[in-house]
Parts: C-alpha cells; structure tokens; sequence
C-alpha cells in the first residue's frame, strides 16, 4: 500500500537532528518566547525574504492577528477565494469582517484577478489570496488591483513555502503574508505552529503585542491581545527543518516532473507556467468521475486524499455567512483528487502511482 503521507517517513531523515533540538529546550529550561523563537524567527524573514517575522501558535492566529492588526473598520468586506480552505474565511469571521467569495480560475485553482472587480463594494477593504496547493496566485495582477482600489493585501501562506512568482517568493507581495507549519505543511513543525512575515514595521509591532496579551512588557498590557505564542520547543524543530526546505521542495518538484510525465492525459493536471516556482503542497488532479477513481487507487494499493470535498459555502458553519452559487468552486470540490506527493515517498512510489493509473485507461477515459 502506499500511503499518502506518513508524516514518520517524512521526518526520517532529520530524526536525530530533531531530537537534539528538542532535548536542548528541555534541558535549557526556558519553553516559552526565548531565543529559539527569536533564532527561527530572524531565519525564516531572511528565507522568505522579509523585514519582519512574528511566531505564533498556528496558521488560524497567524491569519486572524493580522486582520485584526490592519484595524479595518468593524464589518468591512475581504475579497476571499470561494475555493479556499476554510480556516481563510474563519479568520475573516472571527476577526469581524465579512467574507466576500471570488471564484478560481478552474485551471490553477487559485483566486481568478479577473473576478475581482466583480465582488467589489463601497465597503471592500481588503484582499485575503490562499496560495493553494503550493502554487502562487498572480500576485502582479492582484497587486495592482488592490493599489489601484487602495484595499490592504494579505496573502494566506499556510500552503506555499518557498514556492514564487518572477523569482519573487509569496508572502512578500502584500501588507503580510500568514504561514502554517502544521505538521503536513511543505515546512511542518511536530504540532500545530505558524508566523506571520512583513516588512510593515507597524504591522509586526501590532502583532507582538497581540499574540501575546496585548502586551510586550511584563504586565503592561496595551490592547486586547490574545495567546498565541509559537512554542520554544517547536521553533527549534523548525529550524532544523528550515535548514532542509529547499532540498525537500526539490524532492517534490522531481515527483511533480514524474507526474507530468507520466500521467495518462485524461486526467486534468494543474496548470503549469515558466513563471510560476510551485512547491506542491499538494498534487491535485481532477477527472469528473473523482470518487470512482479514488475508490479504484485504493483498490490497486494507492492512497488518496481530496482537497476538499465540501466547499466553504456549503459548510453548516458558513449559512448565514455566506451564500450565492460558485460553479467553480462546486466543480473543483466535485471533481479533484489529490495524489501521493511528500518528502517520504519516493521516485520508485511515483512511478507505481503512474503505472496504475496507466492500468486504468479503458476504465476512466470516457467520461
Ligand atoms: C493549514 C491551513 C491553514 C491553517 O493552518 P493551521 O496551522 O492548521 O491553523 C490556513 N489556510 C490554509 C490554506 C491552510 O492550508
């Protein structure tokens, strides 16, 4: 069977290393905000590029704090892909604005510039872009949008590590780009974790305050804050994990080049651009018979996952929330599986995959 993802194989190769940097917290003595946070934090703003990185607990917190630090007035509208994992459109919620939807463009499942203007409205104060699946949104047409319209811009990073656009990496287009290193994530802590990079010296000011009880002097609390610190222990998994991102982004792209390769052509593969540095989050395909085809990879020994089968608008915890018909986010939900693609497995696993799906020609090829 090959699985999609052990999260063991993907730690194999930095075991010991991981488990020194945990037992130096622990025998250090000091857990919470210390030098292992501020060391990871100045390591990742330099990977990413940014003036400015603030850990905190996860990639929600990263996502709601810095709403929340843009001070918007209360119940503005946040353009938000309708494709998008729903912790996007919770963190607009919970930071009190209104999610406005904008449909993908089918072919990169990323937030369409095109359909921008569309959803605008007098109280259109912002844009929150995902970064789905590890590939870039046209940050160079959604830039100019937002200057253009004068709304803040926000980029949820949670999936796109490392991947960029014209050489410029994500998360340093907009006021802020919100990371997650859930332990899935292209860089993935061993438990929940996040940050937040800006090269907005006021925003990072805001955001040290707020993850940590509005306070940055011992009981001297300044705003409403909450706690959302990054844990010491994590910061230094992550940092020996930062150290390798690079080489495990390349494993996942010589996969990715397997897959393009190899894959039978009636299958839908995401779109592909010169431009575009992907990092693969996520391997997703579509074919308009997706559960049949799932169901018969799992049959043949392959594991699968979908990314996801419910869109934010049809979620029990959105009515009220949100409403309309979004075809593209129905047809995305409908019809995309997501193949095995993690640092764990390898270039032998790939070729199996393909083989399968190869095996499977005369069942899928008519839709
Ligand atoms: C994982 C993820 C998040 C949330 O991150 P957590 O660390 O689990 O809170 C937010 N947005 C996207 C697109 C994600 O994939």
């Amino acid at each position: 069977m090959i699985e999609y993802e052990s999260l063991v194989n993907s730690n194999a190769a930095y075991m010991a290393d991981l488990e020194s940097a945990a037992s130096r917290v622990i025998r250090g003595g000091w857990y919470v905000l210390g030098q292992e946070v501020g060391a990871f934090e100045s390591e990742f703003a330099q990977y990413v590029g940014a003036k400015h990185c603030i850990g905190v607990a996860n990639g929600l917190d990263a996502l709601i704090l810095t709403i929340e630090a843009l001070d918007l007035p209360k119940g503005s509208e946040i353009l938000v892909a309708s494709n998008t994992y729903i912790a996007t459109i919770l963190a607009i919620v919970r930071a009190g604005h209104k999610p406005v939807l904008v449909e993908p463009d089918i072919e990169t499942y990323n937030i369409d510039p095109a359909n921008l203007m569309g959803a605008m409205t007098s109280k259109t104060r912002a844009i929150c872009v995902t970064h789905l699946f590890g590939k870039s949104c046209r940050m160079d047409a959604i830039g100019e949008f937002a200057s253009l319209h004068n709304l803040r811009l926000i980029e949820d990073c949670a999936q796109s590590h490392g991947a960029k656009l014209r050489g410029q990496m994500t998360g340093t287009f907009g006021d802020a780009g919100c990371f997650s290193f859930y332990p899935t994530k292209n860089l993935g802590a061993i438990g929940d974790a996040g940050a937040v990079v800006t090269n907005d010296d006021a925003l990072a000011d805001r955001l040290l305050y707020l993850r940590n009880y509005g306070s940055k002097q011992k009981y001297v609390n300044n705003y409403v804050g909450v706690n959302s610190r990054l844990d010491e222990i994590q910061a230094a998994l992550l940092r020996v994990k930062l150290r390798h991102l690079d080489e495990m982004t390349q494993h996942k792209r010589a996969m990715a080049e397997i897959y393009f390769r190899d894959l039978p052509s009636w299958l839908n593969l995401p779109r592909r651009r010169d431009d575009e540095y992907d990092v693969f989050h996520i391997f997703g395909v579509r074919h308009a018979r997706r559960d049949e085809l799932r169901a018969w990879l799992l049959e043949n020994g392959v594991k699968t996952e979908v990314h996801y089968p419910i869109p934010p608008h049809k979620q029990k915890a959105m009515q009220g929330t949100l409403s309309g018909d979004w075809p593209i986010a129905d047809e995305l939900h409908a019809t995309e599986l997501s193949l095995p693609i993690s640092v764990g497995h390898t270039e032998i696993d790939i070729h199996a995959i393909c083989g399968v799906l190869n095996k499977a020609t005369l069942r899928f090829l008519q839709v």
